[in-house]
């Protein structure tokens, strides 16, 4: 007995040594009000010496938040003195935001996912299996491909009937972004439960495509090792892992707000599609892109609603003035639930230049005709580490917007049978 605890405590202080801790590390949100100051955060993020941009310095008139570890805190305070940042701690100790998250790295989903804690992959594929199990008429598994590391990256279908038109659901490509992963599984399980009128007519007069977890690689990383982790997990430098999977797809590759800077957090990898992840989904995509009538894509945070281009060179999409009208509408009901605020608008004119994201590919090749990233809740409080609390709320507000999207796209024509 005495050698076994002896074990088990070993084991736990190995698995608690494994993983990052952010005690002391403060939340900062810098105003960037001339080029000097963008030149010098993006300097910063280039040393790879410890900041972590939260968001990447690419323009004038933005803010940027970034995290400065306890050990930078007095360099960082001659550094906003002698260049004249405007600055503001949005939090002390980013420990305290993780421990009070709500992970449940302990938990698995035995009687399913209850949207009140963040779960593990393990978790999240168990209860996708079950509803394989447990709807096997409506709901299909799929398998977009293989992770660098050799996992599946799963995805379920939905579908009540032949002939649907489709939705497409890209969810925590970038691995930091866990209510991404709960929201859309909290939508894929309402329209299989949900007894209101407007989610049962697009739960059954669409079929749905869901790929919670689009980086699973980088999501178990999160989970086991550090909770700050945006990449996938191929080796891309001899020091430095992963590429930005959302900066890897091959449509205006490089072509703006991306690094070739391998240990930067927007390194657009090696070449286009270098990542096993946004290789496969794009391949995957393409045997069903024909049936596809809305790509949605889930990141977070800053509650913003976007449509493609995030490219300067590629100029703005054909049915633009479609995209404002759906997307004013959605907007609107985003705000409807709680008073959630969402900016709206065109990628580079809302957030910023990023090039080689998955919905620049899927407009600009395959052209699908309604296509839309959310950045999801928050505005900065929490950041990243937005409390499970949160989730079912901001889910619920999202899905009425996905129910207003395909209302108004049918004014104009679209979601009448596949592919139109
Ligand atoms: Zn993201």
């Amino acid at each position: 007995m005495k050698y076994f605890i002896i074990l088990v405590s070993l084991c736990l202080g190995m698995t608690l040594a494994s993983k990052a801790r952010f005690d002391n590390y403060h939340v900062v949100r810098v105003n960037v009000d001339t080029e000097v100051q963008l030149n010098v955060l993006r300097e910063l993020e280039d040393q790879n010496s410890g900041y972590m941009f939260w968001e990447t310095p690419v323009a004038v008139g933005r803010s940027v938040d970034f995290v400065v570890p306890p050990h930078k805190l007095a360099e960082t305070d001659v550094i906003f003195e002698k260049f004249g940042f405007k600055s503001l701690t949005l939090a002390k100790n980013l420990q305290t935001l993780i421990d009070n998250e709500g992970a449940a790295d302990n938990l698995r989903a035995r009687a399913g996912l209850e949207w009140t804690n963040y779960y593990p992959l393990e978790a999240i594929y168990d209860w996708m299996d079950s509803l394989v199990a447990q709807y096997p008429n409506v709901v299909t598994p799929f398998i977009v491909g293989k992770t660098y590391e050799g996992r599946d990256i799963k995805g379920l279908k939905v579908s009540y009937k032949a002939g649907n038109p489709g939705i497409f659901m890209e969810s925590n490509i970038h691995a930091r972004e866990w209510v991404t992963s709960a929201s859309s599984t909290w939508i894929l399980n309402q329209l299989l439960t949900s007894k209101d009128a407007g989610v049962r007519d697009i739960a059954e007069n669409i079929d749905w495509y869901f790929v919670p977890v689009a980086n699973p690689d980088g999501f178990v990383y999160t989970h086991t090792s550090n909770r700050m982790w945006r990449k996938t997990r191929q080796p891309s430098s001899s020091l430095c892992y992963g590429a930005d999977p959302n900066r890897n797809f091959g449509y205006k590759w490089m072509s703006g707000g991306s690094s070739n800077n391998a240990c930067s957090d927007t390194y657009a990898g090696k070449s286009e599609f270098s990542e096993p992840e946004t290789a496969a989904l794009a391949a995957f995509y393409t045997t069903v892109a024909k049936n596809i009538t809305a790509y949605i894509d889930f990141h977070s945070y800053s509650q913003l609603l976007m449509y493609p281009y995030g490219t300067t060179v590629a100029g703005s999409i054909s049915n633009e003035a479609e995209h404002i009208q759906v997307g004013t509408e959605m907007q609107k009901k985003l705000s409807e639930r709680y008073g959630t605020k969402y900016e709206f608008g065109n990628i580079v004119t809302t957030i910023y230049v990023a090039s080689g994201g998955s919905i620049d590919w899927i407009k600009g090749v395959h052209d699908t005709p309604f296509v839309f990233v959310y950045e999801m809740r928050d505005t900065g409080r929490y950041g990243f580490i937005l409390p499970a609390d949160q989730i079912i709320p901001n889910a619920e507000e999202t899905l009425d917007s996905l129910v207003e999207m395909v209302k108004q796209a049918r004014v104009l024509g679209y979601f009448k049978s596949a592919r139109n």
